[in-house]
């Protein structure tokens, strides 16, 4: 297409071709060759770049603005339409939209600044619920293999890391280190030399029924846990260095019955009689 050389003459020509094509459609094979013509190198905006000011007019001019309602369903069902009719391009826009940010690592005052935008009222979602339907929805696309954490098993250092984590005092059961001191003490030799002394000062004979060649305990006749308290002791050192603890006289050597008696009343009577067999 030429156009007359007079530029009020070409104007003129241009509004006729504009006022003859208005209302008409390019057929596909035409918009297919201007869209090819109008690309790349062809575009009259190829290597050209546009002003700072040019780019802060463009940014600001619809900031504020809103679409109307009308607007934005118009726009909304025009979409669906042309998605329906070309479901291949809904797949290719949605992995264009989430490749789009994929691997990108935003700056830190960039993430401040989108935490502080989406947050609190000012959430999309703030004060709105999902529906039970959603929820429901939801809830059966993350299950299964589809749950990020499918198939996996924490490695060794993940589960050491947890353990870690919950350990004493930051474990909901935590009782304040007793049970470890407990332990430590029970399991100290101190405590393995008091229980022989006592035995020992006993002739290895239950001190309530006589009975002998048995399992034996030594019996704490003032309570191991009082002595503790009473002495408030909170540590494995503590407990070397308290005499109450260790002295002999505080022990009694008991059959594992009368222990039982000793702790929760009258054993039942087949306990009675395999006491007598053992004392036998
Ligand atoms: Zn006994």
């Amino acid at each position: 297409m030429t156009l007359p050389k007079d530029p009020i003459k070409a104007a003129a020509h241009k509004e006729r071709i504009r006022q003859a094509r208005t209302g008409t459609k390019a057929s596909e094979a035409t918009k297919r060759k201007m869209s090819a013509s109008q690309s790349g190198e062809g575009n009259h905006n190829f290597g050209k770049s546009i002003s700072d000011e040019q780019k802060i007019k463009i940014s600001t001019t619809k900031t504020g603005t809103h679409q109307t309602e009308e607007t934005k369903m118009r726009r909304s069902l025009s979409l669906k339409k042309f998605y329906e009719s070309h479901p291949e391009e809904r797949d290719k826009k949605g992995e264009q939209l989430s490749g789009f940010n994929r691997g990108r690592n935003l700056p830190d005052e960039h993430r401040k600044k989108l935490s502080v935008s989406h947050s609190g009222e000012r959430n999309y979602l703030f004060g709105k619920h999902h529906s039970p339907e959603t929820i429901e929805k939801i809830r059966i696309a993350n299950s299964g293999e589809n749950c990020y954490h499918y198939g996996q098993s924490p490695s060794d250092e993940t589960r050491r890391r947890m353990s870690e984590a919950l350990k004493g005092d930051k474990c909901y059961n935590w009782k304040g280190g007793i049970t470890a001191v407990n332990h430590a003490i029970r399991t100290c030799l101190q405590y393995r030399e008091w229980i022989m002394a006592v035995f020992k000062r006993d002739d290895f004979t239950c001190q309530d029924c006589g009975a002998t060649k048995v399992y034996l305990h030594a019996h704490h006749i003032r309570l191991f846990s009082d002595i503790m308290q009473e002495n408030n002791i909170t540590s494995l050192e503590e407990a070397l260095l308290c005499d109450a603890l260790w002295d002999v006289s505080n022990g009694r050597s008991l059959c594992e019955l009368c222990h039982k008696r000793e702790h929760f009343g009258v054993a039942d009577e087949g306990e009675e009689q395999m006491v007598a067999e053992a004392g036998g």
